[in-house]
Formats: structure tokens, C-alpha cells, sequence
């Protein structure tokens, strides 16, 4: 890959030309301590230490968003959103957007708002409990600035570069800097399935799960965590049908039409948090979906940690 260099003020550059035709967003630290993403104004306002306690998929993939209105006979599809530029982006959440994009490949409104969206990824600080999955590719971006150095990884990334003409030295071959936290390998896709049905009854899930308040903290940070609701509601004569961000540690996740639930405990459900992040759903099976920022258990009142769990299963059960 080709990196070339950038003056100091490069980012506030980038950030102007950027504002141009997209609405900049960037995580930052608020005065009440919690890192969120918000309109970015100033490229020294990102967050370089903090991920966003909500990461970039409530930018795709917003907690409540209308899929279709009905009034009368006319039906109204959903509002188009402007291009969004997303800045400062950590490697963990690229490769949390990159899951994303091949979970929701089919969906014509996540790809409304995927497909313009500009992402600029930042190195990253070492994080309280966040670790990197090894990964030899580096995240997709649009274009990843370190310092004096910036990288595209897209057409229109070196398309933007473009604009800013002899401002930046000639392109030479180097590597965007890794994540600077340890990597922790996970164990192989076929161990992993082994684990998950031989631990069934290990006590650690009886005991983690007696901590586990259901209150579904841990899915809702996590960048890659997708499950969603379909809502009808009916008000002034529309009928509005909405999708809202759904959690598989609720009661009300896994419960049908007839009244039975099929994981209604939450040793159930922690089983089945473990089965998708780690051996993969669906058209995915068998792609680890954790990206180790470390969220979940972070924001866990009870401090669990999802990697923590994993990590102490493989060494009981001895893989
Ligand atoms: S499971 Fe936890 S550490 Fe893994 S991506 Fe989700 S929030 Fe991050
Ligand atoms: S955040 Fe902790 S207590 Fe809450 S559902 Fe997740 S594991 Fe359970």
C-alpha cells in the first residue's frame, strides 16, 4: 500500500473539503465524560484515546429508523439521507463496518446510507480490556491518516487526495500502522464449534450467567451486534412501519407466536451472545464477528466480559 505525507494542519484540510458535500462526524469526548459521535468541526476535537461509547453502526444502522409510511393509498418510502463522513475511526470499528456491510449486503436501505458514507480511520490508543483479533489485512477505509502520513484505500479516497495537489509529498510503499494493543488469535473455527457444544454444561455458564442482568448493555455498544424488531404503529391516519435495534438478552428476543420462548434463560441467552459473536450467523456461520474493542465488558454493570469468558472455557475445557 502507498502512504504519502501531509502537512501538520492536513486533517482540518481534509475535514474542510470533506464539509464541501458531506455532513463530518467525528467521536469526541463530552463534558460529561461520555465519548459519542457528533458533527466534528475541529480535527483536534476527535477522540484519540476513547472509542464512542455508540459505535459507527448507529450511523448505518440507526436505533430506530422508518422503513415505509402509509397514508391512505399513497405509500411513502423512506427518507434518503445526505453523504455522511465519518472521522477519526478506529481500527476495530472499520473491521466492525466491514461485518456489517456483508451482513447487511441485501439491504437496500443500509446500503443507502453505507455506500456514501466516507470513512477516515486514526490509530488508535490501547484501551482499557480491548484486544485486536489477528488479522493480516488492514481495515477498509476511505483513507487513514497517522500523523504526517495518510493512506487511501479507496478510489474516491485517492480521488480526494487528488484535490489537495502538491500539499503532499510523492506516494511511497508502506503499511498503515497496526493496532497498537496486543493481538489475541482466537482459536480455530472448528475448536470454537467444539467448545461451544462441549462446555454446554461447564459451571461457568451457570455462574456467569447468575451475574448477567439481562439488561442488554453489553449488544447494545458492541459495533457488530445487528438484531433489529419490525414495528407497525398507527397515528393521524399513517401507518408507519419501523425497524428498532433488538437484543438477544432480553426475554422478548427469542419469543413467538403461541407464547413459547426459545432461550428463556439467560444462561441460554449468554450461550447463544458466545454462538453468534464467535462461530457466526446465518450466511456468515463461521466468521468471528467480535472485533475486540472491548465494550461490552467495559460497559457490563457486572463486569462481564464476553473474551474473558471465552478465553477461561478454552482453557477448562483444554483445546
Ligand atoms: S463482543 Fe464485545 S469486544 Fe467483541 S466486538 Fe462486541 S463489544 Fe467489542
Ligand atoms: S451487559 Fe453484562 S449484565 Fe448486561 S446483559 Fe450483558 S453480560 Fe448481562
Amino acid at each position: 500500500m502507498f502512504c504519502r505525507t501531509c502537512p501538520d494542519d492536513f486533517g482540518d484540510r481534509l475535514l474542510q473539503a470533506l464539509a464541501v458535500d458531506h455532513q463530518v462526524l467525528g467521536a469526541q469526548q463530552g463534558s460529561d465524560g461520555v465519548c459519542r459521535i457528533a458533527p466534528l468541526h475541529r480535527w483536534g476535537d476527535l477522540s484519540r484515546e476513547n472509542l464512542p461509547l455508540l459505535p459507527a453502526k448507529k450511523v448505518v444502522l440507526p436505533p430506530q429508523e422508518t422503513l415505509w409510511t402509509l397514508e391512505g393509498e399513497d405509500y411513502h418510502p423512506p427518507e434518503t439521507p445526505g453523504p455522511l463522513a465519518l472521522l477519526g475511526v478506529f481500527s476495530c470499528d472499520l473491521f466492525a463496518l466491514d461485518y456489517l456491510d456483508r451482513a447487511f449486503a441485501e439491504d437496500s436501505l443500509y446500503r443507502s446510507r453505507r455506500q456514501p458514507l466516507f470513512l477516515v480511520g486514526t490509530p488508535c490508543l490501547p484501551g482499557e480490556g480491548c484486544f485486536c483479533p489477528t488479522s493480516s489485512a488492514p481495515p477498509p477505509f476511505d483513507l487513514f491518516v497517522d500523523h504526517n502520513r495518510v493512506w487511501a484505500g479507496s478510489t474516491r479516497g485517492r480521488e480526494l487526495l487528488e484535490v489537495f495537489g502538491g500539499v503532499l509529498g510523492t506516494a511511497e510503499e508502506a503499511e498503515p500502522p497496526k493496532p497498537s494493543q496486543e493481538e489475541r488469535p482466537f482459536p480455530p473455527a472448528a475448536s470454537l464449534a467444539r467448545l461451544h457444544r462441549e462446555s454446554a454444561a461447564d459451571p461457568l455458564w451457570f455462574e456467569t450467567a447468575r451475574r448477567c442482568l439481562s439488561c442488554g448493555a453489553c449488544s447494545a455498544v458492541c459495533p457488530t451486534c445487528a438484531c433489529f424488531d419490525v414495528v407497525d404503529t398507527v397515528a393521524g391516519g399513517k401507518v408507519h412501519r419501523r425497524r428498532q435495534w433488538d437484543n438477544c438478552f432480553f426475554t422478548s428476543h427469542a419469543l413467538v407466536a403461541g407464547g413459547h420462548n426459545f432461550r428463556p434463560t439467560r444462561k441460554e441467552r449468554l450461550r447463544f451472545r458466545f454462538e453468534h459473536k464467535f462461530l457466526g450467523f446465518g450466511p456468515l456461520r463461521g466468521v468471528v464477528s467480535c472485533v475486540g474493542c472491548g465494550r461490552c465488558g467495559r460497559n457490563c454493570p457486572v463486569d462481564i466480559d464476553i473474551s474473558k469468558v471465552l478465553q477461561a472455557l478454552v482453557e477448562r475445557e483444554g483445546l
